[in-house]
């Protein structure tokens, strides 16, 4: 293995990562249920559900099933003038558990590409129009969408790589992020940003696009329903399309099965993705209202201008199926709420550490923010050392555990929260 170790070293990249600097990796042979074990034979308890997606744990009977009863049919075949039942039943399921309104569905390879789908489809919206003027986004601050270059520019300018690009990337408007958080009591001046911006530049803006209540990878803040809400009325009263990026959020991970529940809100446009397989293969969607989709489909050039290669894979979309089935016919709800609990109970005694910032939980996710930035591959090594498995980043030391661990297993995680952050 030290050879192999030694080839992934030199020649993989891994997620933002150095390749004369590698952080170091753990070779996994196996996983199955919240168990990841390592090749010298160690286990750990993923805290991670593999960044939000294996939401029913590892190696599931009912997964893997969905997965060799398709593949005995076909793996793949081009949706280009082709279509099959895998899509026709997935796209279903995501009209009828999705808000209202959203009754049209494009399927795609990746979280990322679904953004670049809603982007290109609101700009496409008020083209057909006969509105070319309408091409920028207006998006909140510490907000994550994805790594191409549409959804990068609409990441927060400070840690979304905006530096490095910034001749490439097309520069929109960014509000700031949500100051009245998620269990305070409603501060209407945090809205006083984003209406300045929709104020003055609305005739240019086609869509606002955010994460809905949650905002992930650009920070891990919960902020109040009630803003959504808000932000629902703005773009009704000034006609702009909303895009709600629900690929970390979806499928019950805060407590509802999409964050836009919360606000009680439906938007024009929806990222899904992470969670859809339950972690088994890439698929995202991105859903519309029939009032975009038709739009879309009557202007100039009257069809819908992207088809990625893999579109609407069979593989991909028949472990989807499943994946939500099951969710949906198990008590996920009850689950989440016992994962909430849990992890308030444990990890909330450490926001009396002098070095902790702030410790917030909604759902299944915990998050004890730091005042100083943590030294990943050092926490990361005392965390294996402990059992668990777990991806801190910047400030924050996070977990969103599989809806499936037991209590027991999550005190392991909360415990070695608890060790090394008084370690160190
Ligand atoms: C992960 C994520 C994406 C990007 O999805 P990929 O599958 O990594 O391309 C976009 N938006 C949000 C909110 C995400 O959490």
């Amino acid at each position: 293995m030290k050879e192999a170790l030694k080839f992934d070293q030199h020649h993989i990249w891994h997620p933002y990562t150095s390749l004369i600097n590698p952080l170091p990796v753990y070779p996994v042979t196996s996983a199955s249920g919240v168990r990841i074990k390592l090749e010298d034979g160690r286990e750990l308890i993923d805290g991670m559900s593999s960044w939000w997606t294996a939401i029913h744990g590892y190696n599931h009977p009912v997964l893997n099933k969905a997965i060799n009863d398709q593949l005995k049919n076909m793996a793949h075949v081009m949706f280009g003038g082709l279509t099959h039942q895998p899509a026709i039943e997935l796209s279903k399921r995501l009209i009828e558990l999705t808000p209202e309104n959203l009754d049209t569905v494009f399927l795609c390879d990746s979280g990322s590409i679904s953004v670049e789908v809603a982007i290109k489809m609101a700009i496409q919206y008020w083209f057909s129009k006969g509105i070319t003027q309408k091409q920028k986004l207006l998006t909140i601050r510490s907000g994550y969408h994805g790594d191409s270059f549409g959804a990068m520019s609409v990441c927060d300018p400070v840690t979304g790589m905006h530096e490095i690009f910034t001749r490439v990337l097309p520069s929109h408007f960014f509000a700031d992020a949500p100051s009245c958080r998620y269990d305070d009591p409603w501060d209407p001046s945090s809205l006083d940003s984003i209406s300045h911006i929709l104020n003055e530049n609305h005739a240019s803006i086609a869509a606002v696009i955010l994460e809905p209540v949650v905002q992930g990878a650009g920070g891990m803040r919960f902020y109040s329903p009630q803003y959504l809400t808000e932000v629902r009325h703005l773009c009704d009263h000034f006609d702009i399309l909303l895009i709600a990026d629900e690929i970390a959020t979806g499928f019950g991970r805060t407590g509802s099965l999409f964050a836009c529940e919360k606000a009680g809100i439906s938007p024009d446009i929806m990222c899904t993705g992470k969670a859809m397989t339950g972690g088994y293969m890439s698929l995202a969607a991105t859903l519309a209202s029939r009032k975009v989709s038709h739009q879309i489909s009557s202007g100039h050039p009257g069809v819908f201008m992207h088809g990625p290669t893999f579109m609407a894979n069979p593989l991909a979309c028949s472990v989807a199926i499943a994946s939500i089935d099951l969710l949906i016919q198990s008590s996920w709800k009850n689950k989440v709420l016992a994962i909430e609990n849990q992890l308030k109970k444990e990890l909330e005694p450490l926001s009396q550490n002098t070095q902790v910032k702030n410790v917030r939980v909604l759902g299944a996710i915990g998050v004890v923010e730091m005042k100083e930035p943590v030294h990943m591959a050092e926490i990361q090594n005392q965390l294996v050392s402990c059992g668990v498995w777990l991806r801190p980043f910047g400030r924050l030391i996070y977990t969103m555990p599989p809806y499936i661990i037991k209590p027991s297993e999550l005190t392991q995680i909360t415990h070695a929260i608890n060790h090394i952050i008084s370690n160190n």
